[in-house]
């Protein structure tokens, strides 16, 4: 029977960096009356030094056969006590490619040290889906001011949709409380996805999927499009994210003057809203903020100004670093 089903398709455990344990999630969805979920633990590249480090904090998962089995050992529990469909998949992250994507119902694992096209062959492969996990910046996340996160957020897919949007099989358009806008007025088939690590997270976006309580048929409505975005209020998402209000308290981040003793910075890149963020971060620390959008916006002005970020590539590494070093001279 076809149906408008709940779903959320992008879940950890601690598998790799998830809280909660596998069986925990199946019955915190299962009371709350999905009828699909996607297990997508992550499976990092060991490429970069970050990556063998995420494994070694137990961020990533270490024995691919022993997960797949304990999902489909947790699936046929999920189905005969809540009627939940349990998908597995996994989020396969390359810290130097710098992607996130998700493959949705594989059956082994997929060599995360490989380019993009590279993953996404080995997931048709399988039969599954490859979907671009959140293409663009995550607000909620970099709202406390976590430079750091900022700077590890992958990029590459969107910098490339045009490369991509023919291979990639759909893109979050929403995950957990962020909306990504500019990615959804690109008009590409799309998913909402929790991006569930914590308890707290199961108030998101998630997604309704007009298909068959059925794994092929759920994933042949996401390429048609069958599929409508929903935000799953949970108590009404008590008592968190004061951070969202402290921005709203700022000034325009792009306007905000600094304090006296601090430099002025000018901050020169494509992704308008990456430049907003670090206006209002450095903006935070005092510093006085020009912003341009692209090279060849510098006046005299500009010029005078005692420190520049150019990063094209929308890579910001050690960005505060450079920040202070001009600032020493
Ligand atoms: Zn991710
Ligand atoms: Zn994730």
């Amino acid at each position: 029977m076809t149906e408008w089903l709940m779903t959320d398709l992008h879940i950890h455990t601690t598998l790799s960096d998830g809280t909660i344990p596998i069986e925990e999630v199946v019955k915190i969805y299962g009371e709350a009356g999905f009828d699909a979920i996607g297990i997508t633990d992550h499976l990092f590249d060991t490429q970069s030094p970050r990556g063998l480090e995420l494994y070694s904090e137990g961020k990533s998962i270490k024995d691919l056969k022993s997960y797949f089995q304990r999902i489909e050992e947790v699936s046929r529990w999920a189905k005969e006590s809540y009627d939940l469909l349990v998908i597995p998949g996994l989020e396969i992250c390359n810290l130097v490619e710098d992607y996130h994507i998700l493959g949705i119902d594989l059956k082994e694992g997929v060599n995360p040290n490989q380019n993009t096209e590279g993953v996404i062959e080995e997931i048709h492969r399988q039969g599954g889906l490859a979907i671009a996990s959140h293409p663009h910046l995550k607000l909620s996340y970099f709202m406390p001011g976590n430079n750091i996160s900022i700077q590890r957020h992958p990029f590459h897919l969107w910098k490339h949709r045009e490369r991509y949007s023919q291979k990639l099989d759909a893109w979050e358009i929403a995950n957990g409380e962020d909306l990504f806008t500019a990615v959804s007025l690109e008009h590409l088939p799309f998913v909402g996805n929790s991006d569930f690590h914590e308890r707290h997270h199961l108030t998101s976006w998630k997604s309704l999927i007009h298909a068959e309580k059925e794994k092929e048929t759920l994933k042949q409505a996401i390429l048609q499009r069958k599929l409508s975005l929903f935000f799953f209020n949970e108590n009404g998402s008590k008592g968190k994210r004061v951070q969202a209000k402290v921005f709203h308290e700022e000034t325009d981040p792009v306007e905000q003057k600094g304090g006296e003793g601090k430099g002025k910075v000018l901050i020169v890149d494509d992704e308008r809203d990456l430049v907003g963020m670090l206006a209002y971060n450095l903006g935070k620390k005092g510093y006085q903020i020009s912003t341009a959008y692209n090279g060849r916006s510098q006046n005299d002005e500009e010029l005078k100004m005692l420190g520049m970020i150019y990063d094209s590539s929308v890579r910001l590494t050690g960005w505060v670093d450079v920040l202070l070093n001009l600032r020493d001279r």
